[in-house]
Formats: structure tokens, C-alpha cells, sequence
């Protein structure tokens, strides 16, 4: 039965996502939402080259990337423009959108999660997109303009609570860290300004997806999982968190 359970296990992708989880009462629990659909609201302040629409159409395609995702079960809803509701506040309104942060010159996208440290539970998400840099929403990308649906793409699985995937490459270059292939959309480190590649999701996402909300037809896969727990790879992240939780998407250097 062991060496059955090796043989399957080796036949197994080799997954390396992350999900995020709190300890309660001495073991890791999920983070992740408890109701469905999760709702979420846009920021109705748009930058120069991205109306708001604009905006807001680019991560509509992003949620229905994740949303397509068969062997999961969760899906998100768009309650409209706010005004007031800006990303970042705390105010039970998850909302998306740009924010001037000129500061953080590294940081294309954060990400902010609130969470109910006695079960888990997702009570809010934020995503800003940092208006100070260019982005474009142009249907194949644009040269020198960072794909907003791309990078969209990876803040969501943060924003449904999943971490970063470690299948991916980088190199050393003058201004930092260049990425010379992912094998996940929820790898840390952004592919450059032009690239639309963040957009499709890749077997290690769809996994990480499924395992915290699967739909029934992801149970062989997750008993995969747990037959490699050595692994660091298929493990839930043990972390202490702090009621507020950032992760921030950069294109270039230094550890997150
Ligand atoms: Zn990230």
C-alpha cells in the first residue's frame, strides 16, 4: 500500500502554490471566503490611459479567469463605482482600484487582506494598482506598459487567499530581478512592461484554486498533496498574521 502510495504520488504534478492560513488553536486554518458569490467594488477614479470603465472591464476578464476554473467553486460579483470606498480602507467593502503611491517604486499591486483570526474566514480584500506606473488595458499589451489584466490576475488569487507559487526563474540584471519563465501566474515576481503572459492562469494556479474551494472532482489531487506534506510545496503556510495582511506584486527585485 506505501509503495502505491509513492508511485501516485510521483505521477502527481509537482504543485508549488501557496495558500494563506492563521493558526487557531494550535493548527493552520484556511484563509479563504466562506460566502458565494464574493462581492467587490471598483474605485471610480481612473489615470490618464485607464478610464475607470476601462479599469474595470480589465479585471472583470481577470476574475473570469479564476472564475473558470472547473474543479473550483467560488465566484465574485461587481457591486459597482464607489466613491468613498477606496482600496485600502477598512470598511467591509473589498474594492479595486488605482492609487497614487510614487513611494513605492517597486510595487506595481498590493494587496490587503482582513481576516477573522478565529476561523479564517476572508471579511475584506483590497487591491490598489499603483498609478504611477503605466499600464495599459490594449487588448495584446502595449510596449513599455505593465498589462493591468495580468497583473490583475495574480493580485485576485492573493485577494481569494492564495500566496505565492515558487515555479518560477529569475536573473540578476542591473535594476533587479528579470523572470525568465513562471509556471504560475501567482509566481512573485511580475513578467515586464508589454507581456500579457500573467493572464492565463497555469496548472499550479488552477491547483492552488481548487484546493481551497474545490468542487468535489479536486479530491484525487489534494490527497496527492497531502501524501507529499514533507514537501514545502504542497503545505498550507503557517504564518502569524497580523489582523491586516499585505502582498504586494513586483517586477523587479529584492524579497517579499
Ligand atoms: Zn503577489
Amino acid at each position: 500500500m506505501a509503495i502505491v502510495g509513492v508511485a501516485f504520488c510521483e505521477a502527481a504534478p509537482a504543485f508549488a502554490y501557496l495558500r494563506f492560513g492563521v493558526p487557531v488553536a494550535g493548527r493552520t486554518v484556511a484563509v479563504k471566503w466562506t460566502h458565494n458569490p464574493v462581492h467587490y467594488r471598483v474605485f471610480e477614479t481612473g489615470v490618464s490611459d485607464v478610464s475607470a470603465l476601462q479599469f474595470r472591464e480589465a479585471i472583470a476578464s481577470a476574475f473570469a479567469s479564476w472564475e473558470a476554473v472547473q474543479t473550483a467553486r467560488i465566484r465574485y460579483t461587481f457591486d459597482g463605482f464607489t466613491s468613498t470606498s477606496r482600496p485600502g480602507d477598512e470598511d467591509s467593502v473589498s474594492t479595486l482600484g488605482f492609487a497614487d503611491r510614487p513611494e513605492l517604486d517597486r510595487v506595481l499591486a498590493s494587496t490587503t487582506l482582513l481576516v477573522d483570526e478565529e476561523t479564517g474566514a476572508l471579511l475584506e480584500s483590497d487591491i490598489f494598482f499603483n498609478a504611477s506606473f503605466p499600464w495599459s488595458t490594449a487588448p495584446n499589451g502595449e510596449p513599455g506598459r505593465f498589462d493591468l489584466a495580468s497583473i490583475a490576475v495574480q493580485e485576485i488569487g492573493h485577494f481569494s487567499g492564495l500566496g505565492h507559487s515558487a515555479l518560477g526563474e529569475t536573473e540578476l540584471v542591473s535594476t533587479g530581478r528579470r523572470v525568465l519563465g513562471a509556471e504560475a501566474v501567482m509566481f512573485p515576481i511580475a513578467f515586464g512592461p508589454g507581456s500579457t503572459t500573467g493572464r492565463t492562469l497555469r496548472p499550479d494556479d488552477i491547483a492552488g484554486l481548487s484546493d481551497v474551494y474545490p468542487d468535489g472532482s479536486f479530491r484525487v489531487t489534494r490527497a496527492a498533496c497531502r501524501a507529499r506534506s514533507r514537501a514545502t510545496a504542497c503545505r498550507s503556510t503557517a504564518r502569524m498574521w497580523s489582523r491586516s495582511v499585505r502582498e504586494q506584486a513586483r517586477w523587479s527585485g529584492i524579497s517579499r
